[in-house]
């Protein structure tokens, strides 16, 4: 059954949701997981049906639907311009697995791209473990980049030795002396691949992480030697792959090209000398957009994976004919891309804070002349003079907190002097809403009027990188997302942390500091999701405050359109946070004793007693009061 989609998209939806979410005629947003426009589900009867069997927000949805549509999206993007442009070799995908460790992520890559050769990217012992549970096929790689030590490279040679699919980056001059001293003394040598430090750059927020002077990759005169070294070895043959990464959401297709033609260009150079290499490996970095603008700005794309796979296709092509060398498995990492839409976090509003109302303060003692005037500024702001207004009512505020600060103004004055400057701001607000005057004065404003929408949820724990990096998360009601009758509002969590709020949101002109939200019912269950959360946020989460993990469900779709909500994690318990920081159980609940002296027959309160187990046993974010 086709939905109707809203008319006014007031969240833009339509332009971040990758087609998986879009707002309906009845004002829900629905999730389409299986990439068709005839499957969809509500998010808000999700989240109620949980709630009927106690699963709770804060809580992530995981739709490994998405996950399956996206993989394919990708596959099909290379194979489309293979064929299109009649490139010789194939192309196979492989998951970074630091993008999302989830068991059901990678699970469901491993599975979708069984047939196809696709396999995993590890950069750490603890990912390579990971990496080697599962059967990958033959054909597939199993890419092993980051720093090594010797039991790392040791696990990988026998690894490959015992038949798996490893290739093994080399990512210094010194991992190269390593990789052969170790392949020799194990008795075996993986595949081996050089991964290029070049000269051409990502862009957006990880620029710096490629370049000239990067913290990856060999130099061209390292590469040279890297293939004298390897062949004096006895391994020549062993050298297959040239691998590069640029960085992670690359906004801007340029730099993207850039890169590819200059590691074509090494990829065809050291063919001439290597014949045994045959793969090159894109990397990761193919963007997402956040926002849903289409630009080259930070968090968006300008390009989309169709352009990106016919441009590496078209590019790789031309310049291996030109060389005259046979064309390369194309292989590339994208983790941000593969998974950013699969996980919605879904959050819900506790309170609303600093809403302003208006004070009847006519009983309050006043003497101070700067209420007088800020009286008079009130009853004079009209259409004409409100900026005048605004200017005048700060001042007159701060003369009355310096005047507070040093002792002669009372406390009455400062809490009436506050009210009044606050209702000359809303009377203004309102008066530049009705002109139409969308200024960034007024921007201000609403900013400074907006009130907080405290949530349940750790920004910490749940979207790091808004706090690390600044990142741009789409958030959207899950119902009533039709209203036009909406207020500014910005978004704080439950962290004893300033830090701990969302204040930078997508709004219809770029990058707004409020979001327009419909306001809340007394005793309506209001929920919110932030979308676009599948990539790094699992694993960057972090337990500030001790707020711990939360509620994970996995939700599938199947032909008839029947939704199956399978629980898979549930959220932390304060006894799992406080385990994370080397206190068990078994300490805690003995030193609680030890404190009330129960160990030497001491008396203790057994509600008191109760009370105490049960928070520890119990959720760490709030309950229903
Ligand atoms: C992080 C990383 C990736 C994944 O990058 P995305 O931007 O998520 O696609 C791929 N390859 C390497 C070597 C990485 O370090």
């Amino acid at each position: 059954m086709k939905e109707k989609t809203v008319e006014q998209d007031h969240y833009r939806a339509s332009e971040w949701g990758q087609g998986f979410f879009r707002i309906d005629g009845e004002g829900f947003l629905r999730v389409f997981p299986r990439g068709d426009d005839e499957h969809s589900v509500k998010l808000q009867s999700v989240v109620e049906n949980l709630a009927q069997t106690h699963v709770d927000t804060p809580l992530v949805v995981r739709f490994p639907q998405i996950l399956l549509s996206r993989q394919k999206r990708i596959r099909d993007a290379f194979l489309t311009a293979i064929d299109e442009y009649g490139y010789q070799a194939t192309y196979q995908g492989v998951f970074p697995v630091k993008v999302n460790h989830n068991r059901i992520v990678v699970d469901t890559l491993v599975q979708g791209g069984k047939d196809h050769d696709f396999g995993l990217e590890v950069g750490s012992k603890a990912e390579l473990c990971l990496g080697l549970t599962y059967d990958l096929s033959s054909g597939a790689f199993l890419v092993c980049n980051g720093f090594k030590d010797r039991a790392y490279l040791r696990l990988a040679c026998l690894a490959s030795q015992a038949g798996r699919p490893i290739l093994l980056i080399a990512e210094n001059p010194q991992e190269v002396s390593d990789i052969i001293e170790i392949g020799e003394s194990v008795g075996h040598m993986p595949m081996l691949g050089f991964r290029a430090r070049l000269h051409a750059q990502g862009s957006g927020r990880w620029l710096e992480s490629s370049g000239h002077k990067g913290k990856f990759g060999l130099s061209t005169m390292a590469i040279l030697e890297g293939m004298e070294a390897v062949k004096r070895a006895g391994f020549a043959s062993r050298l297959v792959a040239l691998h590069f990464h640029i960085g992670s959401q690359v906004s801007d297709i340029l730099n993207i090209k850039r890169a590819i033609k200059e590691a074509s260009r090494l990829f065809a150079a050291m063919k001439q000398k290597a014949p045994s290499l045959r793969v090159l490996d894109l990397g990761g970095g193919m963007g997402v957009d956040y926002d849903g603008s289409r630009t080259a700005t930070d968090w968006s794309v300008n390009y989309s994976i169709e352009e990106y796979a016919r441009d590496a296709v078209y590019m790789v092509k031309e310049i291996c004919d030109e060389a005259e060398v046979s064309a390369p498995i194309l292989v590339s990492e994208s983790g941000r891309a593969l998974c950013a839409s699969h996980a919605v976090f879904v959050l819900s509003s506790l309170r609303v804070i600093g809403e302003h109302e208006s004070r009847d303060y006519t009983h309050h003692r006043t003497t101070a002349n700067q209420i007088d005037d800020l009286k008079a500024t009130l009853s004079e702001v009209n259409e004409s003079n409100f900026r005048e207004a605004v200017h005048d009512a700060t001042q007159l505020l701060n003369e009355l907190l310096s005047g507070f600060r040093l002792g002669y103004v009372t406390m009455d004055e400062r809490a009436v002097g506050e009210c009044l400057y606050r209702d000359i701001c809303t009377k203004v607000r309102s008066l530049m809403i009705v002109e139409h005057k969308r200024t960034d004065d007024l921007v201000d404003l609403e900013k400074q009027l907006a009130p907080k929408v405290v949530c349940n949820f750790s920004v910490f724990m749940s979207a790091p990188d808004s706090w690390a990096v600044q990142q741009l998360f789409p958030i959207c009601p899950l119902a009533r997302a039709d209203e036009s009758r909406r207020w500014a509002a910005t978004i704080g969590d439950i962290t004893c942390d300033s830090d701990g709020k969302l204040d930078r949101f997508i709004g219809k002109r770029g990058v707004e500091p409020y979001i327009r939200l419909p306001e809340p019912v007394e005793g309506e269950p209001y929920h919110v999701g932030m979308f676009l959360t599948g990539a790094y946020q699992d694993v960057l989460g972090d337990y500030h405050n001790l707020f711990g993990t939360v509620n994970e469900v996995v939700v599938e779709l199947d032909e008839e359109n029947k939704p199956h909500i399978k629980t898979v994690v549930d959220a932390a318990t304060v006894e799992h946070s406080l385990e994370q920081f080397g206190f068990s159980f078994s300490e805690l609940a003995q030193r609680f004793m030890k404190v009330e002296g129960l160990e030497d027959g001491g008396g203790i309160d057994s509600t008191y007693q109760d009370a105490f187990f049960k928070v520890l046993k119990g959720n760490t974010y709030l309950n229903k009061i």
